[in-house]
């Protein structure tokens, strides 16, 4: 009934603020800057309803209070381990989400790039399942590791992994490109990768985002959820001169790779 869109709001250099509406009422995923939003919401006559929030760094949350205060009284749904800013719902796994979009979501635990880092997840009549992931994944990459440790991560990122392959996934940054390049590194024949950097360039040559992407297309290119094949597994071995001894631990030398590269 509600013909749900999602839409990106550009903020900063490579921000994406997720913008879900039904032509009335709107949902923003980390607002990291206010005016972007509001003029997104003015240009379409949009009423702000609610705002999501992944984790507490600055370019996520900075226009949380601006557009409380425009649009006073709206849920702030963020993550019950991190301080968020006019938060009015503290949430953690298995919590659920009712959107005033006729959406639900369920919340997953997802720490590593911080400690208390939340995603979103729900299957939609007119979305199909949508993954807001916040930092933890990018499409070809994953988010650095500034509070979590590797293992906390892969697990992390091993909760994606279980979710269906048609799965839209809206990461925050425009980081595709020069993930390729490290993706390339690590995986030279992977055609795939070879493709999708093709896809990419020429999406990026005429200013259009590289997402969202899918969960079966970062199955088959980004190398932090390839850890268990063997071409990533031989790379990261010829890197660090030793062969990693689980999975958690090719996951966390191909982290510290991608941190120098
Ligand atoms: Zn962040
Ligand atoms: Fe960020």
């Amino acid at each position: 009934m509600s013909n749900l869109h999602i839409h990106p709001i550009s903020a900063f250099s490579d921000n994406y603020i997720w913008c879900l509406h039904n032509q009335q009422l709107a949902v923003v995923v980390d607002p990291g800057d206010a005016g972007p939003v509001q003029r997104y919401l003015q240009q379409k006559g949009l009423q702000l309803a609610g705002i999501l929030v992944t984790h507490h760094h600055p370019d996520h949350i900075a226009g949380i209070n601006t557009l409380v205060e425009q649009w006073p009284g709206i849920p702030v749904w963020g993550p019950a381990r991190e301080h968020i800013p006019a938060r009015t719902q503290a949430l953690q796994q298995g919590d659920r989400v009712q959107l005033p979009l006729g959406l639900e979501l369920q919340v997953l635990d997802v720490p590593g790039h911080t400690l208390g880092h939340i995603a979103y997840f729900g299957t939609g009549a007119d979305t199909g399942p949508v993954l807001f992931c916040g930092d933890t994944l990018f499409s070809s990459g994953c988010g650095r590791l500034f509070e979590g440790t590797p293992e906390q991560m892969f697990h992390s990122l091993g909760l994606f992994r279980r979710l269906p392959g048609e799965t839209r996934v809206f990461c925050t940054h425009e980081y595709t490109l020069s993930n390729l390049k490290f993706a390339q590194a690590v995986e030279p024949d992977n055609r795939d990768i070879q493709q999708r950097k093709a896809d990419v360039e020429q999406l990026r040559a005429g200013q259009l985002p590289s997402l969202p992407s899918t969960l079966a297309l970062e199955l088959k290119v980004n190398p932090f959820l390839r850890t268990d094949q063997a071409d990533v597994i031989e790379a990261v071995s010829r890197n660090c001169g030793a062969r990693p001894a689980s999975e958690a631990q090719t996951f966390a030398r191909l982290r510290a790779w991608k941190d120098h590269f």
